[in-house]
């Protein structure tokens, strides 16, 4: 055991202001770290359920949802998805998971974990899924639970949603939605839709740090939920009885990080200032100011137009070019976090992120600016 500590071995932290222009963390407003900065208050003190309810109210709104329980998730973006499947799937439920990047094989990994009878289909990396393919593998087999991803973060695809939840629905079975890299950047109305499950994390286009995973769900997925056999093997995320936390009566189940819903709440009432829909508009204007740049120097976009996201873009490594390199200098030469290639893609692509405070125009200027130089010189 260490006796004492020599202090100048543990300097204070004093991380660097990046440029975070990566798949996640995005950029914090300053208003929302201002927000961060006030005093714990009890989580259940009456000025905290207050902010509770008015969260909630905000998030409908940004997942353009109805729907009763709509709730952050104590966690990030990975514990909201394992909520949607650890209250949808008990042991043996049959689930349809369709992949077409990383994030689509973790939900398979989650469904698995979770005792489902699992059926996947595929696309190659960077192509999206077509209504018609997911009806044929319903009808191969049938299945109770349906996961597709909205934004796939590992390539740079926006998975068209239009029909698929009416397919979904004929077929008896729910869907669930990963909206992680869409909400609050990318057009997504989960009532509209008909989205059962929709989930999200706070660090992408929702420009608040890491911690919390938005996620609502519709009457069609409490009904399923209602009718299980096994209670939800996980305890944390069992949304019968965190639903009791967020609802009316505010029974304790574990204290909801403070800190981290002041934020949520301010970055919320920045998305309802800004507009939803002026939101995604500027999402996209400011990435097609991004895609014409990167033309002008002879960068090729991954995704073909009509399917790339507006909130990340994926950029193909040209011939010869040094993918580590190039990142490195864009780190400690211009401040700027861009990321490379998961799984297959790596070494491939460059992921670049505009979500939210990061979606704008002087951090546009300046990463073209930057790549120009470190590519050119
Ligand atoms: C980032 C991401 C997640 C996981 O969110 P974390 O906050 O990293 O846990 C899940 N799905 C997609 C599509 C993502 O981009």
């Amino acid at each position: 055991m260490k006796k004492q500590i020599d202090l100048q071995q543990f300097p204070a932290g004093n991380l660097p202001a990046r440029i975070l222009m990566g798949p996640g963390p995005s950029m914090v407003d300053p208003r929302v770290y201002q927000a961060m900065a006030a005093p714990l208050v009890g989580h259940l003190d009456p000025e905290f359920v207050h902010l509770m309810d008015r969260t909630q109210e905000l998030l409908r709104y940004t997942f353009r949802t109805e729907n009763k329980l709509t709730i952050p998730v104590s966690g990030t973006g990975s514990a909201a998805m394992e909520a949607s499947i650890a209250n949808s799937v008990e042991p043996g439920t049959p689930v349809l998971i369709c992949i077409n990047g990383y994030f689509g094989e973790r939900l398979a990994d989650m469904a698995k974990r979770y005792g489902g009878d699992v059926s996947t289909i595929h696309r190659p990396w960077g192509e999206v899924f077509t209504p018609s393919e997911i009806e044929q593998a319903l009808r191969e087999k049938p299945a109770k639970v349906v996961a597709i991803v909205h934004a796939e973060t590992s390539t740079g695809a926006e998975q068209p949603l239009d029909e698929i939840a009416k397919i979904v629905h004929n077929h008896g079975a729910i869907l669930i939605v990963d909206a992680v890299t869409s909400l609050g950047g990318v057009p997504l109305s989960v009532d509209e839709i008909g989205i059962d499950i929709c989930y999200s994390g706070t660090q992408k286009c929702i420009s608040a740090p890491p911690g919390l995973g938005p996620i609502t769900f519709n009457e069609r997925a409490l009904n399923l939920m209602q009718s299980r056999k096994a209670p939800v093997t996980s305890w944390y995320l069992d949304m019968s009885l965190v639903q009791a936390y967020w609802g009316p009566n505010r029974t304790y189940h574990h204290t909801a990080p403070i800190t981290m819903n002041y934020a949520l709440y301010e970055a919320l009432r920045i998305i309802a200032e800004e507009g939803i829909e002026n939101r995604w508009a500027r999402h996209r204007a400011n990435s097609e100011m991004f895609w014409e740049g990167l033309e002008d120097l002879n960068l090729k976009c991954f995704i073909p137009k009509e399917h790339r996201l507006t909130s990340l873009c994926t950029i193909q490594i040209p011939e010869g070019v040094d993918d580590a390199a190039v990142r490195k200098s864009l780190l400690e030469d211009y401040n700027i976090e861009i990321s490379g290639g998961l799984g297959s893609l790596k070494g491939k692509i460059w992921r670049v992120g505009l979500m939210g405070y990061t979606s704008r125009k002087e951090n546009i200027l300046l990463l073209l600016a930057a790549l120009k130089k470190i590519l050119y010189k």
